[in-house]
């Protein structure tokens, strides 16, 4: 499997000029590549061949005037340029076809001189390891690296990022072999919310830390200094980094944070089962700033990666599982309870329910049937939901905020929402 790591670079002044150059000259080839096969397309619906273009915009281009500078950087760097249009080319057409899950995909746009983030990217070819530690790129020299951890193999290629606070980050792809901790007992179903951030069903409770809200004050002082610069004088370009600082401050904490929680969690359990939420439908909704700090999306996506390198399972149940009606001590369908119902009693069996440590029981359940379904063994008798009801409940799920929809009387159970 293709893993990522990163690692702070500290270039030299003369190393920073080069790599602005680097930067630059990667972008125009890029968008000279794109102006051409947009072109090429419109004129007779071609495709202009990934070697033709390269011989347009990279080598015949040297030889004109106005692009002359490109022979004072490393064409690997450039060549890469034109493969990452290429990737981006195909993204684009296999969203369209349908070969591409998830969300759809844009055509590729051309990049801009202001963009707050760089990057550029050397193959196997454009870069070498200095055995003092130094990291080689062509035609810019040995870059001084922190290595705050080791590289488990050699890697294929390397991406050079500069954002928008001004540091330098070098981004290798490394092929390892998944690894496999020691197989544990434990299995857990997590719902996910905006008042604690986690329930897992062993009980356990990871509050919601919030790092936006926390930092707002201070981001809001420094977009107002940002505001009251001149435009494009000296102290705006520095009140618009110490505003990318900031935010920079608000992303490392949060990411640094759910590391650390989803290492744990998938340390700790065999299999993880979550709830499918729909984030964008939240994402429009009012609480929209919530559910961006709460980065549910990206949560997933750590565990998912993680169970993947260290043999775990990570199950995704339903996006209408109604996790929070059901009593998941008996199996009964209660009816719907609005979000301010934090705690309730099972009318059928008598159990007094803490509403997220329940639906973090029923997701646990729901994902070991869905996995015993999978596997083709019998489906679990003890908690059975039913799969036709669908919540209605206002908060997590996608009708919410939308619709409008006020929540249905328990008798009404049966009749579907949507
Ligand atoms: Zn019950």
């Amino acid at each position: 499997m293709h893993l990522r790591y990163s690692y702070r670079l500290y270039p030299t002044v003369g190393q920073r000029q080069a790599l602005a150059r680097t930067f630059g000259c990667a972008r125009v080839v890029y968008n000279d590549a794109l102006a051409l096969r947009k072109a090429a397309w419109k004129a007779d619906r071609s495709r202009i061949p990934t070697g033709a273009l390269a011989k347009a915009v990279i080598t015949d281009a040297k030889k004109t005037d106005a692009r002359s500078w490109l022979g004072s950087v490393s064409v690997d760097a450039l060549q890469s340029s034109i493969r990452d249009l290429d990737t981006a080319y195909r993204n684009f057409f296999d969203s369209l076809s349908g070969k591409r899950a998830g969300r759809p995909v844009g055509p590729p746009v051309f990049k801009s001189r202001k963009d707050g983030r760089q990057s550029l990217r050397f193959s196997r070819n454009g870069f070498r390891l200095r055995s003092n530690g130094k990291l080689n790129l062509a035609k810019i020299g040995d870059v001084r690296v922190k290595w705050s951890r080791a590289l488990p193999a050699d890697p294929s290629s390397v991406t050079i990022v500069l954002d928008p606070c001004g540091r330098y980050h070098a981004s290798f792809v490394v092929d390892v072999e998944p690894g496999h901790l020691p197989e544990v007992e434990a299995e857990v179903g997590i719902d996910l919310g905006l008042t604690t951030y986690a329930v897992m069903s062993d009980g356990t409770v990871i509050d919601n830390p919030r790092f936006l809200r926390k930092a707002e004050k201070k981001l809001k002082a420094a977009q107002r200094a940002l505001s009251r610069k001149a435009k494009g004088s000296r102290n705006r370009a520095k009140a618009r980094r110490k505003v990318a600082r900031a935010h920079a401050k608000v992303a490392d904490t949060r990411k640094d944070w759910m590391h650390k929680q989803t290492t744990r969690i998938i340390r700790e359990n065999q299999a993880v089962y979550l709830e499918d939420l729909n984030v964008h439908g939240l994402a429009r909704t009012r609480l929209a700033k919530s559910v961006h700090d709460a980065g549910w999306s990206a949560f997933r996506r750590l565990l998912t990666e993680k169970a993947a390198r260290y043999g775990r399972h990570v199950g995704v149940i339903g996006r209408y599982e109604p996790t929070s009606q059901v009593c998941s001590t008996c199996g009964v369908l209660d009816g719907p309870k609005p979000l301010n119902v934090r705690t309730w009693t099972c009318g059928a069996c008598g159990t007094s329910h803490d509403r997220d440590l329940n639906a973090a029981r029923n997701i646990l359940a729901a994902g070991r049937a869905d996995r015993l379904n999978a596997c083709g063994g019998p489906v679990s008798p003890g908690v059975a939901i039913p799969r036709r009801a669908r919540p209605v409940e206002t908060g997590t799920h996608r009708n919410a905020g939308r619709t409008g929809r006020k929540p249905r009387a328990a008798g009404a159970a049966g009749i579907p929402a949507l």
